[in-house]
């Protein structure tokens, strides 16, 4: 196949995404699915569900790009229309397919409803696709090669399509080339500012290339992504090589390697031990639990926690003495160590990690402004506890604060302190 580097761009379709309450998530779904494979994806695109606006898409990224995977708009209501669009896009003709109607019967009759009039629509496809079958909803899929570039149409909803996806597009990508294709590895760093962390792995760009590195920063934790040509074992190897020199230049703010984030850096280590967690938060209001039951599995090692926004929480649930809450004020180095305490004891757990902040944008004084975070972590040995001025706005405040915790307490979990 072609020399050039290969490339990938997605479409995603729905008026509801140009809107100010609903974001695109697909396109980062199939943007980490396809780095897997060594696909870059280089442009993504919103459209809404207007027929000219899909095709004007559609027609102008397959003239551009490998891979396009549109999502969005292929069910049975009138707003549908990204069928229609591709057909007119590609100048093909819509065809009525048996085959297809046949899978949608027999979805609603082993469900046992009735089929919405509508239904039907939906086996209408492009002609010379492949449709492809929905496993986990109605509305089918369809993929369409062009040369040597594909198209594929996919369901909105995120777990029907993920799906679809995984099952039928990624192996093509997958027997493509391999000479235009990279393996990544992400080494994931806490407790650390992306200004240090380059400062750190400078050194090893003149070895290993600039552009086989890259670093992302978000709020408490940077990814530094190592990328290698080709996937056989030559590509393998120079991975493992990169990965021993840049790990070695990151000592202990290493947390792990291909991992989601913090949480999952802490429910390894927790595993590891074969202990389990507790969480007690304030102002992060759940964040820290809600991150740790992202994590698969999390059930053999987090327990549960406190969301003790009140004082009157912090006292009753988690036995944080009035005197302290009095005497430190809620956002304190005492009652972040007390919360910890509180929430390992009153729920069995061998580890409690706590957070205590002023998120704002109001509540700040000038001894305690707005950003000020305290988080503790109890364990078996003992409290620790820390405390930064966070910039940023209540969202950020409260990502800094939960991956801060969180990164505490893998530090301790891996015995560093
Ligand atoms: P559709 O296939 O366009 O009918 O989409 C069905 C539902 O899937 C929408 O109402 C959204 O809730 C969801 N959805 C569609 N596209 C996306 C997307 N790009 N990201 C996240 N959710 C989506
Ligand atoms: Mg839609």
């Amino acid at each position: 196949m072609g020399d050039h580097r290969r490339s990938a761009a997605c479409l995603a379709v729905g008026s509801e995404l140009l809107g100010g309450d609903k974001l695109d998530r697909n396109s980062l779904t199939v943007s980490r699915a396809l780095a897997g494979l060594g696909l870059a994806m280089t442009e993504k695109r919103v459209v809404g569900d207007d027929v000219e606006a899909i095709a004007g898409a559609v027609g102008d990224l397959v003239a551009r790009h490998d891979l396009v995977v549109v999502t969005g708009g292929l069910g049975p209501t009138a707003d549908d229309v990204t069928r229609d669009a591709v057909a007119r896009a590609l100048g093909r003709a819509i065809e009525h397919d048996p085959a297809v109607a046949g899978w949608i019967r027999e979805r609603y009759a082993a469900q046992g409803r009735e089929m919405p009039v509508h239904a039907p629509s939906m086996a209408r496809v492009v002609a010379g696709s492949r449709p492809l079958p929905n496993l986990r909803g109605a509305a089918p899929g369809l993929l369409v090669e062009l040369g040597d570039r594909v198209l594929a149409v996919l369901p909105g909803p995120p777990w029907e399509m993920v799906e679809m996806l995984e099952r039928d597009v990624l192996p093509v990508v997958a027997s493509w080339d391999p000479g235009a294709r990279r393996l990544s590895r992400t080494l994931l760093v806490g407790g650390v500012f992306e200004s240090d962390v380059e400062q750190r792995v400078r050194p090893l760009y003149e070895r290993f290339g600039r552009d086989d590195v890259s670093i992302l920063a978000s709020y408490g934790v940077v990814r530094l992504v190592l990328w290698a040509a080709g996937d056989g074992p030559a590509a393998m190897d120079r991975l493992g090589e990169m990965e021993r020199a840049f790990s070695e230049r990151l000592g202990n703010d290493l947390a792990g390697v291909d991992l989601t984030g913090l949480a999952e850096a802490a429910v390894v280590g927790l595993r590891r031990r074969g202990e389990r967690l507790a969480t007690a938060e304030s102002c992060t209001g759940g964040l820290v639990s809600a991150r740790l039951t992202d994590v698969p599995g999390a059930s053999e090692v987090f327990v549960g926690g406190v969301v003790a926004y009140s004082n009157e929480v912090k006292e009753l649930e988690l036995e944080v003495p009035l005197a302290t809450l009095v005497g430190h004020g809620a956002v304190s180095e005492a009652v972040a160590r007390a919360m910890a305490e509180g929430a390992r004891r009153r729920l069995a757990a061998d580890w409690g990690v706590a957070i205590t902040g002023i998120a704002g944008p109001t509540g700040g004084t000038e001894d305690k402004p707005v950003g000020l975070v305290h988080w503790a972590v109890a364990g078996p040995d003992g409290v620790a506890a820390a405390h930064r001025v966070f910039p940023g706005d209540r969202s950020v405040v409260r990502e800094w604060s939960c991956n801060s915790a969180l990164d505490l307490l893998r530090r301790r979990l891996a015995g560093l302190g």
